[in-house]
């Protein structure tokens, strides 16, 4: 296989609500081992467009297709076996379980005692026995990018996963998010509104405003394109 070949590649992305077009013709690829950055206003679409590419949402136009597979009428649990997971905005890990139940619950595979060691705290996380309920919000979004990653996934796009962290844990996450591709062989997409992870970990971003592509490419030259810089003043 090409090496250079994207894991995912978006076309004429479209998706509607109502009258209002959330993404409208959106394009979009990941190149395989790279971590991309999906950047824009609040309420460009980037969650809604999460929320297509995994299959939560209905798409109205275009194609989603991943490592050579088109994702046409895919399920989101048929996305997540075949290599594409996703995190969450919000804060969905269940309080009730230990970390190590929710790591095998999202992982959905069993993980060998010793990786599963290795890789909580590869992430700074508590031990498999810790309970969620006893761990802030800032660990447990730690938690659930380990958790996903340790489903190993393809491609994991992780939607806003600095919301809610200390500076400290901010630091933290993204000193590890850049090691993610060559320690465990995957691509990653991550969305972010706050432009200070995304400067350090992505080498190449693209910009929604209003649902379209405003910009793309690489890191520095997006975040000077004038028009990037005015869609962000204008919030
Ligand atoms: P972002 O994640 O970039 O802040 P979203 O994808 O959440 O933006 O939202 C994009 C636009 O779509 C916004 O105008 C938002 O109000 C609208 N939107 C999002 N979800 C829905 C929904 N379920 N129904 C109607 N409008 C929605
Ligand atoms: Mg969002």
């Amino acid at each position: 296989k090409d090496a250079n070949a994207p894991v995912l590649t978006v076309e004429g992305l479209t998706v509607e609500f109502g009258a209002l077009k959330a993404l409208d013709d959106v394009s979009f690829a990941v190149p395989a081992g790279t971590v991309m950055g999906l950047i824009g206003p609040n309420g460009a679409g980037k969650s809604t467009f999460v929320d297509a590419i995994s299959g939560f949402l209905p798409r109205h136009g275009g194609r989603v297709v991943l490592d050579g597979v088109d994702l046409a009428g895919k399920t989101p649990t048929a996305r997540a076996r075949l290599g594409l997971r996703r995190t969450y905005q919000q804060d969905r890990v269940p309080p009730s379980l230990t970390v190590g139940a929710y790591v095998t619950f999202v992982a959905r595979r069993r993980i060998d005692a010793t990786e599963l060691a290795e890789t909580l705290e590869f992430f700074g996380c508590p031990p498999a026995s810790a309970r969620l309920s006893a761990i802030d919000v800032g660990t447990r979004r730690l938690i659930e990018v380990a958790a996903n990653v340790m489903a190993r996934p393809k491609l994991l796009i992780l939607d806003e996963p600095a919301a809610g962290l200390s500076h400290e844990e901010h630091l933290a996450l993204a000193a590890r998010l850049r090691e993610l591709p060559d320690r465990f062989g995957m691509s990653l997409v991550i969305i972010e509104h706050d432009l200070d992870l995304v400067r350090s970990v992505c080498p190449r971003l693209t910009v929604l405003n209003f649902g379209r592509v405003l910009a793309s490419g690489p890191q520095v030259e997006v975040l000077e394109n004038p028009d990037v810089i005015k869609a962000y003043m204008g919030e």
